[in-house]
C-alpha cells in the first residue's frame, strides 16, 4: 500500500487534475490511497466568506458564488456529458447546505470555531468526491472514503488533536478487507466523536496522509506538490535554492517547524514512528527525483542542510532590575502565555537574568501584553519590573542541519554574513537539539537575510553582486559592455556573478529584479520610467539585496551627494566621479567614516589614473606600514594627449578639440585645461596619504589666458584659446628650444601640494610620457631614492571602465 498527497496546486483546476490523474495510473501496479487538498485557493475563500457573513457583510455571496463557479467548471471540464449530472448533482446539494450555513453564520451575525470547519470542510469534501469520479470515470478501479469516518479527533475546532488510537483501528478496519486499487479521500478534514466535522490546522492535508499512511503501515508517503521537493530555502524566494535530495526526518520537522510549508510540520511525527518513508514530488515536473525524508543519517557529512523562515513574528520582552536573582518570574510569564494558549516560537533570556525575550506570533501580540503587564502588576507598579516591550513585523531565520553541533563557528559565519548585509539581529537562540540556530530579524529584511546565507552555506563560492548603474554616457555604456563580455569569465574562474538591477541616466530609469538584459539596455531604458535621484535611492534600499553596490559614471555633485545616504545602508559606492573625494575634507572623511562603520566598502580607484592601480597601491603601501614622502605626476590624460599632439603644424584649440572627441576630456574641458581636475587628483592622492589637504591649499599657475578662464561655456572657452593662440605657440617654441618637452606636473611633498605646466628635460622619468597616459612617482621611506613608478594609459572611457570595474571585483573579493 502506498499513500500519495497531491496538494492544492495540483487539484487548482481540470488540467492539474488530469495531471494528477496520469500520476496516480502510473502508481497503480499496487494499491493506493489518495488524498487530496481543496481546489487551490479554495480554502482561503472559504474562511473569506464565513467572516464576511458573520460581519454580515452580503458580500460573502459573491464569493460563494466564486467557489461554486469553480467546482461546477471543474466538473465539467473533468467529466464526460453522460458522468457528469450525477456528480453535479451532488455538488450543489452540498453548496446548498454551505449556503444555509453560511446563511445562518450572516443571520446571527457570529460564527463558532464549531461552524467554521464546518464550512472550512467543504473544500476538501468537494475536490476529493470530484477527483474520485473523475478517475472512475477514466476507467481507473477507484472508490471514495469520506476521512471523517477514519480520522478521529478531540473538538479543538481549528487545529483538533487526533485520537490516535482510534483513528488507527478504523483505518484498519476499513483497509483490511477493502479491494478497490485506488481511495481516494479527503486531506485536512476529520471529525469529532460527536461525528462534528473537523480541521488539523492550515496545511494539514499533509498531516491527513500521513496519520493513513502510518495507521495502514504503508510503503511509502508521496507528498506531491508545487516544487520538486524540500529545497535549500523557499525556492520562491531564493532563486538559487536547491532541492535537497535526501534528508532525515528531524531535520525536515525543524525546517518546516521554521516555516518551510512545502511540508506541514506534525506530518512527520506519525510516520517517522513507524520508519515510512516520505518522498516529497513535483506534480509538474514528475521526473524529477525530489526529497527523500527517512530515518537515515545525514551521510554526505553536510553541516547546513536548509535555511528557513517564519513570518509575522512579535517580539515580547519582559525586563528589569527585579528579575536579577528571583526564581519563578519565567515560570510565572510563560504559564500567562501558556494558560492563553498563546505558543511561544522560541527564547532567549540574557545570561545576566535581567530579561527574557520570546517570539510568539504577531496575532497574539495585543493579548498578550495585556495579559503579561496584568499578572506583573505589583512588580510594575514598583518599577521592578518594566512593562512589558512588544516589537510587531518580526521574522525568525533558522539554520537548520543534523550535524550543526559538531561544528564549530557556524553561528559566527551565520552572523557576520547578516551583520555585513546590514541585517540588524533582534534575537538569537540555538535549540537544544543544536540542530538549528535562529534569529529573530525584522520582517523587511526577510529576503535579503535568506539570499545573503544561502550564498553562504550553499553557494560555495558563487558570490552575487547586485548593481546600480547611474550613468550611462561614454563611461557607462563601455561599463556595462565590459560586464556583458566578462560575466561569464567571471562567474567561472572567480565564482561572482554580477547582475545589473537598476540603470539610470539624467531621463529615465531602469529597474528589473532578475537582472537587466545587456543586450538591449539601451532600448528599455529609454522606455523605462522618469528618472529621480530620490527615487532610485528609494528603490535600491526598498529592494534590500545584499551586496548591493552604486556605481555611479557621472560627474554630478547631485549623485555624490548621495553617496552618505547609500553608504547608511550598507550599499557600497564605487565611483569615477572625483568630486565626493575632492571637495570638503570633512565630506571626504566622512564618507570614508561611514564605510567602515557600515561596512560598505566606497572605492574611487578611476579618481586618478583611470584604471591604473594607483589608489590602491597606494593605500597597500600605507596598509603594510610605508610612508609617503612626496609625490610627483602627471595626471591629467588630456593635458598630456594635449600637449603631447600640440606643435607648429596645428593650432592649440583644434587639438583640444580632438582630446575632447576621442574622450579624453571632462565634458567641460575648462575643468582639465584650467588645472582644477588635476588639482583634485593630487588632493585625493595626497588625503589617500593620510594628509589632512583642502582643495584651496593647493598652488596652480595656470598657462591659460585670464579671458578664457572666465567663459561660461564651451563655445566661448574655444574662441578665447584661437584668440591666445600665438601664447600657445610661444610655449611650446621655448620648450623647444630648451631642448624639453611640456608636460602638466602635480606634486606634493611637506604638506604642500602644487599643480603647474613645465618644461621636461631629456633623461626625466616624465619625458617620455606618450599619448595620453598617466604617470605617479611615490618616495616613501622605503622607496626614498628610487621611487615606485606607476605608469600606463591613464585616461579614456574604456580603461576607466575597466577601473570602476576592478573596484567591483575587489568588493567581490571582499
Ligand atoms: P501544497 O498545496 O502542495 O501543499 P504548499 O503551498 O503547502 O503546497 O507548499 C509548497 C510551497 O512551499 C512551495 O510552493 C514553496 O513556495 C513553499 N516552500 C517554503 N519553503 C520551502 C522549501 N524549503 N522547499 C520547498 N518549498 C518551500
Ligand atoms: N486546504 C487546506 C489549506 O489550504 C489544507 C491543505 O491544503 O493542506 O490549508
Ligand atoms: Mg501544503
Amino acid at each position: 500500500m502506498q499513500v500519495l498527497k497531491f496538494g492544492g496546486t495540483s487539484v487548482a483546476n481540470s488540467k492539474n487534475i488530469s495531471l494528477v490523474k496520469d500520476i496516480v495510473a502510473t502508481n497503480a501496479d499496487q494499491q493506493a490511497i489518495v488524498v487530496v487538498s481543496a481546489l487551490g485557493g479554495i480554502t482561503d475563500l472559504l474562511l473569506q466568506t464565513a467572516a464576511l457573513a458573520s460581519d454580515q457583510h452580503t458580500a460573502y455571496k459573491e464569493i460563494l458564488k466564486e467557489i461554486e463557479d469553480r467546482h461546477l467548471q471543474t466538473i465539467k471540464e473533468l467529466l464526460p456529458i453522460h458522468s457528469q449530472s450525477k456528480v453535479l448533482s451532488r455538488v450543489k446539494s452540498e453548496l446548498n447546505i454551505l449556503e444555509t450555513l453560511l446563511e445562518g453564520a450572516f443571520l446571527i451575525g457570529e460564527i463558532t470555531p464549531k461552524l467554521s470547519d464546518k464550512i472550512v470542510s467543504y473544500g476538501e469534501l468537494l475536490s476529493s468526491y470530484i477527483i474520485s469520479e473523475f478517475f472512475i470515470s477514466k476507467g481507473l478501479n477507484a472508490t471514495y472514503k469520506d476521512s471523517r469516518e477514519l480520522i478521529k479527533t478531540d473538538t479543538a475546532y481549528g487545529k483538533a488533536l487526533v485520537d490516535f488510537e482510534l483513528t488507527n483501528r478504523l483505518c484498519n478496519d476499513f483497509f483490511n478487507d477493502h479491494t478497490a486499487n485506488v481511495t481516494v479521500m479527503a486531506g485536512f478534514i476529520a471529525s469529532s466523536k460527536q461525528g462534528d466535522s473537523t480541521t488539523l490546522g492550515r496545511g494539514g492535508s499533509d498531516f491527513s496522509a500521513a496519520i493513513i499512511a502510518a495507521a495502514v503501515n504503508a510503503e511509502i508517503l508521496q507528498i506531491w506538490t508545487d516544487v520538486s521537493g524540500m529545497y535549500t530555502a523557499n525556492p520562491k524566494i531564493v532563486k538559487q535554492a536547491k532541492a535537497i535530495p535526501h534528508i532525515s526526518y528531524e531535520e525536515a520537522m525543524e525546517l518546516s517547524h521554521f516555516g518551510a510549508k512545502v511540508l506541514y510540520a506534525p506530518t512527520i511525527q506519525p510516520v517517522l514512528t513507524k520508519g515510512i518513508s516520505i518522498v516529497i514530488k513535483n506534480t509538474f515536473e514528475p521526473e524529477a527525483s525530489g526529497t527523500l525524508i527517512t530515518q537515515s543519517k545525514n551521510e554526505q557529512g553536510k553541516t547546513v542542510r536548509g535555511i528557513s523562515h517564519v513570518g509575522n513574528i512579535a517580539l515580547l520582552s519582559l525586563e528589569g532590575p527585579g528579575m536579577v536573582g528571583i526564581p519563578g518570574i519565567s515560570k510565572r510569564f510563560f504559564e500567562v502565555l501558556s494558560l492563553a494558549e498563546i505558543s511561544v516560537v522560541l527564547i532567549t533570556q540574557a545570561s545576566s537574568e535581567h530579561s527574557i525575550c520570546v517570539g510568539i506570533s504577531a496575532l497574539d501580540i495585543d493579548k498578550a501584553v495585556a495579559l503579561v503587564n496584568s499578572a506583573f502588576e505589583y512588580e510594575i507598579e514598583r518599577n521592578k519590573i518594566k512593562p512589558v516591550i512588544a516589537e510587531k513585523d518580526m521574522a525568525i531565520i533558522a539554520l537548520v542541519g543534523d550535524n550543526m553541533k559538531s561544528h564549530q563557528g557556524l553561528s559566527g559565519k551565520m552572523f557576520s554574513t547578516l551583520g555585513r548585509n546590514n541585517v540588524n539581529i533582534r534575537a538569537i537562540a540555538q535549540g537544544a537539539s543544536e540542530r538549528n540556530i535562529s534569529a529573530v530579524i525584522s520582517e523587511g529584511d526577510v529576503k535579503k537575510a535568506l539570499n545573503s546565507l544561502h550564498e553562504e552555506f550553499f553557494e560555495e563560492n558563487i558570490k552575487q553582486l547586485n548593481l546600480f548603474v547611474m550613468g550611462v554616457g561614454n563611461v557607462g555604456s563601455k561599463f556595462l559592455r565590459q560586464i556583458q563580455q566578462q560575466k561569464k569569465y567571471l562567474k567561472d574562474n572567480l565564482k561572482l556573478n554580477i547582475r545589473v538591477i537598476g540603470i539610470s541616466n539624467s531621463r529615465t530609469m531602469l529597474f528589473d529584479e532578475t537582472g537587466i538584459t545587456l543586450k538591449n539596455w539601451e532600448e528599455r531604458l529609454a522606455n523605462g520610467e522618469k528618472a529621480n535621484q530620490e527615487e532610485f535611492m528609494a528603490r535600491v534600499k526598498q529592494l534590500n539585496y545584499r551586496n548591493s553596490i552604486f556605481v555611479d559614471n557621472t560627474a554630478s555633485s547631485e549623485v555624490s551627494d548621495t553617496y552618505t545616504n547609500y553608504l547608511k545602508n550598507s550599499i557600497s559606492v564605487v565611483t569615477c566621479n572625483k568630486i565626493a573625494c575632492s571637495s570638503a575634507y570633512d565630506t571626504y572623511r566622512e564618507l570614508k567614516h561611514l564605510a567602515r562603520e557600515y561596512g560598505s566598502p566606497f572605492l574611487f580607484e578611476t579618481n586618478v589614473g583611470a584604471g591604473l592601480p594607483i589608489i590602491d597601491t597606494l593605500k597597500n603601501l600605507i596598509a603594510s606600514g610605508d610612508k609617503v614622502l612626496k609625490i610627483q605626476a602627471v595626471l591629467s590624460g588630456s593635458l598630456n594627449f594635449i600637449f603631447n599632439n600640440f606643435n607648429k603644424t596645428n593650432t592649440f584649440s583644434d587639438i583640444v578639440e580632438q582630446a575632447m572627441a576621442e574622450g579624453y576630456t571632462e565634458p567641460d574641458p575648462k575643468i582639465d585645461l584650467s588645472g582644477i581636475d588635476v588639482m583634485r587628483k593630487i588632493l585625493i592622492l595626497a588625503r589617500e596619504s593620510g594628509n589632512v589637504l583642502e582643495l584651496a591649499d593647493i598652488e596652480n599657475q595656470s598657462f591659460l589666458p585670464e579671458e578664457s578662464l572666465n567663459t561660461t561655456n564651451n563655445e566661448d572657452f574655444f574662441q578665447a584659446l584661437e584668440k591666445y593662440e600665438d601664447d600657445f605657440q610661444k610655449l611650446y617654441n621655448d620648450a623647444v628650444a630648451a631642448d624639453s618637452k611640456l608636460k602638466y606636473v602635480a606634486q606634493y611633498e611637506n604638506g604642500k601640494a602644487s599643480v603647474g605646466l613645465q618644461q621636461i628635460p631629456k633623461g626625466h622619468d616624465f619625458y617620455n610620457l606618450e599619448g595620453s597616459d598617466n604617470i605617479v612617482l611615490f618616495y616613501t621611506e622605503r622607496y626614498p631614492n628610487q621611487p615606485m613608478i606607476i605608469k600606463g594609459a591613464g585616461a579614456g572611457a574604456d580603461v576607466t571602465a575597466s577601473g570602476i570595474f576592478a573596484d567591483i571585483i575587489r568588493i567581490g573579493n571582499f
